[in-house]
């Protein structure tokens, strides 16, 4: 990344990403002035409170001064992102963001820089992150059972109502980003954010690949390696102490085909969106183990146990803390070892799990 002058066109990806005054339809940011087209420099923002910390920076709750409106600003340190070797990675990062537009995909509005930082102007998620959400939520369902009262319907995470919203959420956003040839790779709580309204977001495009249009979106094994997740940008947090303690971030989303090195596809997404289901109804991933190479065993056999049935077949289930049998079925379709067998997006939004808990599918306001 070369040294640049505020104001002046960075090489980061092509001029059409910049973002410049007048654009962005159906927003009020970018503001629709008539002054001529400029980039953005940090003098356009009013800088507040810290929202949280990555690997190569921070991301700061600001004002653009002109239109009001209020973004989330992260910052980079190009020292940063040079030693580890990951600017081409943020390049990839920036290029399919931008230009993905959905209400369950975190808008990035533009990028600047100046001699030492880079600057992502993103969307606010006033929520925060959804693994924050689970963790409160886990926390008090445990503590609730520790104290002898019922825990609710649907297992020890955050009930069936917001897992299936979250869950017909995601699918929708993966469904547009491969129309437009996206792959995600990384879905995990930790890589959601959450919008004041409640809508999920995803927020983290740091594994994604545009994958070749036309050919049905494969992408060869050793395409992988070019977002290796021991270098992600968004590796941690100011609540990094209650990240997963594994040493290149999670191992528990990666499907089969990944974990054996084969080639993967889109499918990759539609694995981790049984994973994440899975997560975000029982409190914890399914394949979850001790070491790596155990969790490594026990997805490439597909080694699906769901808690309340064990506790069924040993007799002392309370009955309460059950997860439906419809939310099971969901969650076996998409956990398919082959991925051609996986529940396509379109079914997932059809299933009677979703249809029932995600009120964007039957036309209700979302939570
Ligand atoms: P990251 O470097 O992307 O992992 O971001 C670090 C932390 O900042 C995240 O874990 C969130 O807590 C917070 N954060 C990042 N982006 C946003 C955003 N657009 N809105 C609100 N909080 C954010």
């Amino acid at each position: 990344m070369q040294q640049q002058p505020r104001r002046q066109q960075q090489p980061l990806s092509p001029s059409s990403l910049l973002l410049r005054r007048g654009g962005g339809p159906g927003s009020s940011f970018p503001s629709s002035s008539s002054s001529p087209p400029t980039t953005w420099a940090l003098a356009d923002f009013d800088v507040g409170r810290p929202l949280g910390k990555g690997k190569f920076g921070s991301v700061y709750l600001a004002r653009e001064r002109q239109s009001g409106y209020v973004v989330a600003l992260k910052v980079l340190f190009k020292g940063q992102l040079r030693s580890a070797k990951v600017e081409h990675q943020l390049r990839r990062e920036v290029e399919i963001q931008s230009h993905l537009r959905h209400r369950n995909v975190l808008r990035l509005f533009g990028y600047f820089h100046d001699a030492e930082r880079v600057y992502l102007i993103l969307e606010y998620a006033a929520g925060g992150e959804l693994y924050r959400e689970l963790q409160r939520r886990v926390a008090q369902r445990q503590q609730q059972q520790a104290s002898g009262g019922a825990s609710g319907a649907g297992g020890g995470g955050l009930g069936e109502a917001r897992a299936g919203s979250c869950v017909g959420q995601l699918a929708e956003a993966l469904r547009h980003c491969h129309s437009k040839h996206v792959i995600h790779r990384d879905i995990k709580p930790e890589n959601l954010l959450v919008g004041r309204d409640g809508a999920l977001k995803i927020a983290d495009f740091g594994w994604s690949v545009h994958s070749r249009a036309g050919a049905d979106d494969a992408a060869g094994g050793g395409d992988a390696s070019d977002g290796d997740a021991s270098a992600s940008l968004h590796s941690t947090s100011s609540a990094s102490s209650s990240r997963r303690k594994t040493l290149c971030g999670t191992l528990d989303y990666l499907p089969p085909e990944m974990v054996a090195g084969e080639a993967h596809d889109r499918g990759v997404d539609v694995w981790s969106l049984g994973v994440l289901a899975f997560e975000l109804l029982y409190g914890a991933p399914p394949f979850e183990a001790q070491g790596h190479s155990e969790t490594y065993r026990r997805i490439l056999k597909v080694d699906l146990r769901f808690p309340d049935d064990e506790l069924d077949a040993s007799s002392s289930s309370s009955g309460s803390n059950k997860v439906s049998a419809e939310a099971k079925d969901l969650i076996r379709r998409l956990l398919a070892r082959d991925p051609a067998a996986r529940l396509p997006l379109e079914s997932v939004l059809r299933h009677p799990w979703i249809l029932r808990n995600d009120s964007s599918r039957n036309g209700q306001q979302r939570r």
